[in-house]
């Protein structure tokens, strides 16, 4: 496996390939890798002839109060784990070399990230923007491959990638859960033992609304108060949000009669946690919209 630091480096190792008519997939990480990220690197090492993980922990997705600091680095793990997965490029650049001295660009996708993690991080979809337009004009890769664990974000991805003709596209992976549920994620190192036992209630909170819209409820605020109840059980979780979503827009629900996204964000100690289900009302539901359509 090759370990490639600097961008001009990495540019100029992809259009060699792209003109030998390789095709290139491309994992951008912040490293600190797990199963979730593991599941990615293996889809994207069956769809492509050369494969590329990128380790970047970019600060300017990261407010000024969260963890960018303390956020986990251990390349040399991530290594071993890129290597046994057959990765063949570790893009791996410094802070400098993205945002150079005299930097003022940004990319800024509005209406999609208005609500949610836009709404409770600033800035945060800016950076993941700015971010991954510059990775893939660096990587130039085919395909790109990210996790329905961060939904908007995939959203995000895919408004961009049509937006501005970035010609990359855009494979999703589903959600790796511990076997409790909760969704893996590079933060979940620091939860402590007691909040890492109850963390995974999060998970059943969303499994309860998906059940509930299952067996027939189609009121989104019954569906919410469903998913709270399960959360309250624990004094100790702080919710920021819990909602019942269009798929595609991310916009609240009144009523759930098509599919549907829960998406759930709480603090829990020093930690937040986000998590969402994609869900599909009750076949009768359907059979209702159909016939009085
Ligand atoms: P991160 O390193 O947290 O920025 O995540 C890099 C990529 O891995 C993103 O596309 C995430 O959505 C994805 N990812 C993170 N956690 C998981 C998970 N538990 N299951 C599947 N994909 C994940």
């Amino acid at each position: 496996m090759k370990i490639i630091r600097r961008p001009e480096v990495m540019v100029a190792w992809s259009e060699n390939l792209r003109r030998q008519g390789v095709t290139i997939g491309f994992v951008p990480t912040m490293g600190a890798l797990h199963e979730g990220h593991r599941s990615l690197i293996r889809a994207g090492r069956r769809r492509s002839d050369a494969l590329v993980v990128s380790v970047f922990v970019n600060p300017t997705q990261f407010g000024p109060t969260e963890d960018f600091a303390r956020y986990p680095r251990v390349l040399d793990r991530d290594h071993a784990l890129c290597r046994t997965e057959g990765v063949d490029v570790c893009f791996e650049p410094t802070v400098e070399a993205m945002y150079p001295k005299g930097y003022q660009t940004v990319v800024m996708v509005s209406e999609i990230t208005r609500r949610w993690e836009g709404e409770r991080r600033p800035h945060h979809f800016q950076g993941v923007a700015t971010v991954v337009t510059k990775l893939f004009r660096i990587v130039q890769p085919h395909f790109a491959v990210f996790g329905q664990k961060d939904y908007q974000q995939v959203l995000l991805v895919r408004r961009l990638v049509q937006d501005l003709n970035l010609g990359v596209k855009i494979i999703i992976c589903p959600t790796v859960r511990e076997p409790d549920g909760l969704a893996m994620s590079s933060r979940n190192i620091y939860l402590s033992e007691q909040e890492r036992t109850i963390a995974p209630l999060l998970y059943k909170s969303l499994k309860a609304g998906s059940e509930a819209i299952r067996k027939g409820v189609i009121e989104a605020a019954l569906v919410q108060s469903t998913m709270a109840a399960v959360l309250k059980q624990e004094p100790r979780f702080t919710i920021e949000y819990l909602a019942v979503c269009d798929p595609l827009t991310l916009e609240p629900l009144t009523l759930v009669t098509s599919k549907a996204i829960l998406l759930g964000a709480v603090r829990l100690g020093s930690v937040r946690l986000i998590d969402n289900l994609i869900v599909s009302p009750a076949r009768n539901q359907r059979a209702k919209r159909l016939s009085s359509a």
